[in-house]
């Protein structure tokens, strides 16, 4: 075996000066695929890079042919080359020419050479282009040489990515990292949003890449292993992780990884060819995000993305570098995450925030549910997204239709300014509607009320005309603070809602927290299902002080005047009636303590616990009005947790098992002359909503930049006729059509904008 000379070590140190000499850029990578042949002894090392058009352009080459620099390319995919770049994964060959994949290329009068080492060039597991050495000889590049080319790989690719290589990328074409990419996803949050990409998480900068002394790098790498280690092992011995959860399994998997012997293995052998401890965690990290991106098994998927959030952390060690909350946005600002939860949404500047787009997430997730009330646009399922993408890249988020353009070309990008324009006409259509009341064309009168949780969106209630607040999430209050609100905060932020509703109904929900819905300063348990756990009025129940505060400062907000309060996630009457009870016996005090008795107090209960639907009888008479929840019930009614993507979207919501569920409460409503309102999701989704109304509902309460067009669907809408065969269609169990194929096919004959 040929060995290098003067091993990988040298040729990083030759490669770092050769970076910082004042040279040219092609003279800089020619003087580069010299220096790594005389290294290794090879007869020929070439460098590919990946275009904007997915063609492998040969930038520099040792040993052939200098006349197809830049005019020589492979398509990926095509050549040993372009498998290199399509896998993401070394290739080394003691007699090419026999490789079913190898492509010959006449003009770099390649034939002599027999045995060939080639490794992808990689950046965030993406592939930037190939870097190849071959030797006339047969002979076998041992594991070492492989490893030393791609720490080499790991610097070229740091090269790709300077501005300084723009000058050698001919006029017309680029790199592929820049390439404009689109992500189908699933809209969250309706709106148009263009701006600047920033990660969530964002990638840690790695400066130095080669290392001065490789034993204190290894000295290094192990002390960060060793505080990574300890902090996981802190987290899971700590109280709250006594219990299994999923927050619990990931940590568990963290700390598999962390103490992996294989891993660190790896890491190791990256600074024994020469790399710094970070510069050696970012090369195994890109091979873990190439495994990720060409990954289809979404168990393994998932693993994958530990061990890559694990890399993150251990290079924030070695770094000190921070994350992005906290830290100044840009103006139009697009947060992307894998994920996040609402609190982590709500930290951000909502100034300059426009959008938020997720790999993960499902639309009645909290977080979803979060974005839509502060306004933001929000998709979510888009796949790889974060990836590819780079702080400040510019992009854009359809939230209509799910679609995410990163790096958009200017013509995209002047088809959503136009898309924008529109969307303020849509908008100014609807604010026309704003004054109508919502009448169907055969009469029956509809209420639709808005959902909310923050003054920012209280001011809404004008441009959409919506007549009241269905539901106010006093919980965002509570997600947005650093520590507990006080009475008086809490008071202020109550009496303030009531004065923008200018005297139409606001229904305070209480306080609704646990599950998804985490609060920073409380401390929490961790549960194995945690929206099944301890949430909602089951926490309110066990901390009455948390309660009472709450309900005094909704007391004290009304000042004398009308108040509603509902009961969140109600499993029995027995429990609605506690709240209710703690609540009038707050209302008798308040006299003492010198507040006027609100002039009007109604209590009302959530229905979204399926159980509850089958007590109905003694719960109505108990309440003065009713709300369901559908996000919760759905999610509970079908068994598919509402914040899980793989299995959120696989029940339609209106099929005929959950509509009679709802027309039960429907019914129940009537009989006992209770208002009824529909405040979950699915009020604000014009198909959705055209069941609800099909099965008899009449008051409807969803997010702002819903009503207008539901307003508009009942505008057009006679609905006698499709309540009758939903009837029909409920009652009889020989009709074959879902509801969903009803209700389209009534639109359609009604010509209803859904
Ligand atoms: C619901 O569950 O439908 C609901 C309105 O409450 P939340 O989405 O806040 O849980
Ligand atoms: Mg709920």
């Amino acid at each position: 075996m040929v060995t290098a000379i003067g091993g990988p070590r040298i040729l990083l140190r030759q490669l770092r000066e050769t970076m910082a000499e004042p040279l040219a850029s092609q003279d800089r990578l020619d003087k580069i695929v010299d220096l790594i042949a005389e290294n290794m002894r090879a007869d020929v090392c070439s460098f590919y890079v990946l275009r904007d058009d997915g063609a492998l352009e040969l930038f520099a080459t040792h040993g052939l042919k200098r006349e197809a620099v830049h005019l020589t390319t492979l398509r990926l995919g095509e050549g040993l080359v372009g498998l290199i770049a399509a896998e993401a994964e070394p290739l080394s060959l003691q007699n090419a020419p026999e490789h079913p994949s190898f492509a010959y290329r006449p003009e770099t009068g390649e034939d002599p050479y027999f045995s060939f080492l080639g490794v992808p060039v990689l950046r965030a597991g993406q592939t930037l282009g190939v870097l190849v050495v071959q030797n006339q000889e047969r002979r076998a590049y041992g594991e070492d040489e492989t490893e030393a080319l791609l720490t080499t790989a790991t610097i070229l690719a740091e090269m790709v990515s300077t501005a300084d290589f723009d000058s050698l990328v001919k006029p017309g074409s680029d790199i592929d990292l820049r390439r404009t990419r689109m992500f189908n996803g699933v809209g969250f949050s309706e709106g148009i949003a263009l701006g600047q990409v920033v990660l969530h998480d964002p990638r840690v900068e790695v400066t130095n890449f080669v290392a001065d002394d490789t034993d204190a790098e290894k000295v290094r790498l192990e002390a960060a292993l060793k505080t990574m280690r300890v902090s996981i092992d802190d987290m899971l011995n700590s109280g709250d992780m006594q219990i299994p959860s999923d927050h619990r399994e990931i940590l568990e998997s963290y700390r598999m990884f962390a103490h992996d012997r294989g891993w660190a293995r790896r890491l190791e052998e990256a600074i024994d060819s020469g790399l710094t401890a970070e510069a050696a965690v970012e090369r195994v990290q890109n091979d873990t995000r190439a495994r990720m991106l060409r990954q289809t098994d979404p168990y393994i998927r998932d693993r994958l993305h530990d061990l890559d959030d694990l890399a993150n952390r251990l290079l924030r060690i070695l770094t000190g570098d921070g994350t992005a909350a906290g830290k100044d946005l840009p103006e139009n600002a697009i947060l992307v995450a894998r994920n996040m939860g609402p609190a982590e949404l709500l930290e951000y500047d909502r100034t300059k925030l426009r959008a938020v787009v997720l790999e993960d997430g499902a639309a009645t997730a909290h977080v979803a549910i979060v974005a839509r009330s502060v306004g933001l646009v929000a998709v979510g399922q888009a796949e790889n997204i974060v990836s590819m993408s780079e702080d400040g890249d510019d992009i854009i988020v359809d939230g209509y239709t799910g679609a995410v353009h990163l790096r958009p070309s200017p013509d995209i990008e002047a088809t959503y300014v136009d898309k924008v324009r529109l969307s303020a006409k849509r908008r100014a259509h609807y604010a026309a509607l704003k004054d109508k009341r919502a009448v169907t064309r055969d009469g029956i009168e509809i209420t639709l009320l808005q959902n909310s949780g923050l003054l920012a969106d209280m001011g809404t209630l004008e441009e959409t005309g919506a007549v009241g607040i269905g539901l106010f999430r006093t919980e965002l209050q509570f997600m947005i603070a650093s520590k507990m609100p006080r009475v008086s905060d809490q008071v202020e932020l109550y009496s303030e809602a009531m004065r923008l509703a200018g005297g139409r109904p606001v229904v305070f929900r209480l306080l609704d927290i646990g599950g998804d819905k985490v609060v920073p300063y409380m401390r929490s348990m961790a549960e194995e299902n945690p929206a099944m756990g301890w949430r909602s009025v089951r926490l309110a129940l066990d901390r009455p002080a948390l309660l009472r505060t709450q309900v005094r400062a909704l007391l004290q907000a009304a000042k004398g005047g009308p108040l509603k309060i509902l009961v969140p996630m109600v499993t029995e009457t027995a429990e609605f009636l506690k709240v209710k009870r703690f609540i009038l016996k707050e209302c008798d005090r308040l006299p003492r303590l010198g507040f006027p008795k609100p002039s009007e107090i109604e209590v009302g209960a959530m229905i979204e616990v399926p159980s509850l639907i089958f007590e109905l009888d003694r719960l109505l008479p108990e309440t003065d009005f009713v709300s369901i929840g559908s996000n919760d019930l759905i999610m509970f009614l079908t068994a598919a947790d509402r914040a899980n993507p793989r299995v959120a979207g696989n029940y339609d919501p209106i099929a005929r098992p959950r509509l009679k569920a709802l027309k039960m409460i429907v019914d129940a409503a009537g009989a006992y002359n209770r208002p009824l309102t529909m405040c979950g999701e699915l009020a604000g989704r014009p198909m959705e909503a055209l069941a609800l109304l099909a099965i008899g509902m009449d008051r409807l309460s969803m997010g702002a930049s819903s009503v207008g067009p539901i307003k508009e669907l009942i505008l057009g809408l006679e609905l006698g006729p499709v309540r009758r065969a939903m009837a029909d269609l409920l009652e009889n169990g020989t009709r074959e059509d879902t509801p969903r194929e009803l209700l389209s096919e009534w639109a359609e004959r009604q010509r209803l904008s859904l």
